[in-house]
């Protein structure tokens, strides 16, 4: 399937969010701004298929993600919470969800907002090869993944991105793009935050009204420690 040109630029950014961030609001401001996209999506899985099972429910996870984006008022409304997935089979695989979103709304031309994590992760999705056709790709840096070992992961996928290294930009041979972002680095993630939960501590990567969804509902091992 071939992007429409002149369509309305929409990233989707999935995932956990176990709880969400504000490393994940952050990183979708930037990519929002630096890729001029109209929409950004959050899309919560409802069952990761690679990760393990998430410690929050579903609801309580998209609840988090729409307190923090109302929070958050730089969006513009651009940035919304898709609850996609709880409507789809589990586990949730990207490639169902591209294409039940291309079901709705023909018109878009769809990016793949991934963590660098996660495109060493890539040839293991489900469909692979399928859902690199139906997107592009926007690759965000992770302190932990070296950038050489971003052109050695996006090579061995299956449209055969050829780089333009000097951009940071890679063309498929299927017209789609791939780019890496690293103007921007995050070292915060949901586990950490999520262990100092646990040990009563106040994480101060988590927006605050999370935090306090969070406490009122005595999320991850949240307890008083008075
Ligand atoms: P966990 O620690 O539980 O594995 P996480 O912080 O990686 O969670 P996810 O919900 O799994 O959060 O992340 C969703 C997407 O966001 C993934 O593509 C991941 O690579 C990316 N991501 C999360 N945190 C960051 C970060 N700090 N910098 C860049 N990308 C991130």
């Amino acid at each position: 399937m071939t992007a429409p040109d002149a369509a309305l630029r929409v990233g989707l950014f999935g995932g956990t969010f176990d709880p969400v961030h504000q490393g994940h609001i952050d990183l979708a401001l930037h990519v929002l701004a630096r890729c001029r996209l109209d929409r950004l999506l959050f899309i919560p899985a409802l069952l990761p298929p690679h990760k393990h099972r998430p410690t929050a429910s579903f609801v309580h996870r998209t609840a988090m993600i729409e307190a923090a984006l109302a929070n958050c008022r730089e969006t513009g409304g651009r940035i919304r919470c898709c609850r996609i997935e709880a409507r789809l089979p589990a586990p949730s695989y990207t490639n169902n969800t591209v294409r039940a979103l291309l079901r709705e709304e023909d018109e878009c031309r769809y990016s793949l907002i991934i963590g660098a994590d996660s495109l060493l992760d890539l040839p293991h999705w489900h469909r692979i090869d399928e859902l690199l056709h139906l997107v592009d790709l926007i690759v965000v840096k992770r302190e932990t993944i070296e950038a050489a070992a971003i052109d050695r992961a996006l090579a061995i996928l299956g449209p055969a991105f050829v780089s333009d290294a000097e951009q940071q930009q890679w063309h498929g041979l299927n017209g789609r793009t791939a780019v890496y972002l690293d103007d921007i680095e995050l070292p915060v993630s949901s586990s950490a935050i999520r262990a100092e939960l646990a040990q009563g501590k106040e994480p101060a990567l988590l927006p605050p009204p999370v935090l306090a969804y969070i406490k009122s509902h005595r999320l991850y091992g949240w307890k008083d420690f008075l």
